[in-house]
């Protein structure tokens, strides 16, 4: 899910990828042999000591649940920089999980996404989610047209970015210690492509540039996530395909999501189910978690690659999941 900013300001790394890290992260094509369907939860970075606490309190229950990796979002152009490495780097030091940190091209240069990855390899984090990101807002208003040109100066597409980590992994890092790269994927189309038969084409380009694994877009149909996958199979992309899942935990945050994942449709079922629970809060958790259980257990059934949770960094509704699910962790999804 992005996450709109206007400071684009960078700073500097000096961490070189040279010694080895005291514990290295598994590549992700490792993770797909062990664990057959991945299970992944994604955070994003807090912005008060406040959201820290909980959002660590959240890690920590969560980890009972042994997912394959954790992702960490990334605030286009820059503005969660330090916040998104910081995250990735403590989980990375104080916990067994695999972080993987998403990185967006937008706003920056290639020698300040080079230090990042400098960073993320010196710490021993094995994958990135490379995207391109939507340029920020200028105190709420979308940008003017030079400044969304500078903007996409070196990097435009989630394409440029995989290319950029490609170049670093053949240049800096040996065989072993290689970056897996996962890259977005939008079943039901993303909004800067209405030709839905060129934006396979831009997929395909994406992964041929080196993408290991997809992560969708969270959808509500699972139709949408099938007929993806074979399009994806009918143009040539072989790479896995994670399933994007959000649960809808009450009224706010579902127009909240709404709006983040634009494009995303909520079928007419789950709309009606939405409004037989009213404005009671407790029931349309309910019925969002739920409708969000038995899109899993439909995707377990129709052999999903991995199941990715938007946990809004809280772990209480993925728990209550994997419950339903009748799964005590990730390692029964398989
Ligand atoms: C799993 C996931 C995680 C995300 N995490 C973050 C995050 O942490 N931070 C954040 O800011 N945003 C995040 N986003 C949102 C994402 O950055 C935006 O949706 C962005 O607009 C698209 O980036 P992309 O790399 O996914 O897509 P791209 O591959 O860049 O494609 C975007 C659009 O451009 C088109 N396109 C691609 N290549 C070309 C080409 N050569 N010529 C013409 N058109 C082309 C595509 O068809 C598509 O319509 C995430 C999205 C997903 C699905």
């Amino acid at each position: 899910m992005p996450e709109p900013t206007t400071d684009t300001t960078p700073d500097t790394q000096s961490a070189t990828p040279t010694g080895p890290p005291a514990t290295a992260n598994v590549h992700i094509a490792d993770l797909f042999r062990r664990d057959g369907v991945t299970a992944s939860f994604e955070f994003f970075p807090p912005k008060s000591a406040e959201a820290a606490d909980s959002l660590y309190a959240a890690i920590a229950d969560l980890e009972e649940l042994k997912p394959s990796f954790v992702s960490v979002t990334y605030g286009a152009g820059g503005s969660t920089r330090e916040l998104t490495t910081d995250l990735v780097l403590r989980i990375q030091r104080e916990t067994p999980l695999h972080p993987v940190p998403h990185l967006t091209g937008v706003c920056h240069t290639p020698a300040e996404v080079d230090a990042m990855l400098e960073g993320y390899a010196t710490a021993g984090v094995r994958n990135i989610m490379a995207l391109g990101g939507d340029p920020p807002h200028e105190q709420g208003a979308p940008m003017g047209r030079r400044a969304g040109e500078q903007a996409f100066a070196h990097f435009r597409y989630g394409a440029d970015v995989v290319r950029a980590i490609r170049a670093f992994s053949d240049t800096h890092l040996v065989e072993s210690r290689r970056f897996g790269i996962g890259v977005g994927g939008y079943p039901e189309g993303h909004a800067a492509t209405p030709n839905r038969l060129t934006e396979m084409d831009h997929l395909k380009a994406k992964v041929d540039a080196g993408a290991d694994f997809i992560i969708t877009q969270l959808f509500f149909d699972n139709h949408d996530y099938y007929d993806f996958r074979e399009r994806c199979e009918l143009a040539g992309i072989r790479v896995p395909i994670i399933a994007g899942i959000m649960p809808i935990t009450s009224t706010k945050g579902m127009a909240r999501m709404a709006d983040l994942a634009a494009g995303s449709r909520f079928p007419a079922p789950l709309l009606r189910a939405l409004r037989r629970a009213g404005d009671e809060p407790d029931l349309v958790r309910r019925v969002g978690l739920h409708w969000a259980t038995e899109q899993c257990r439909d995707l377990l059934d129709h052999k999903v690659a991995g199941l990715h949770l938007y946990t809004l960094n809280k772990s209480k509704a993925t728990r209550e999941i994997y419950r339903t699910l009748g799964v005590k962790d990730s390692r029964a999804l398989s």
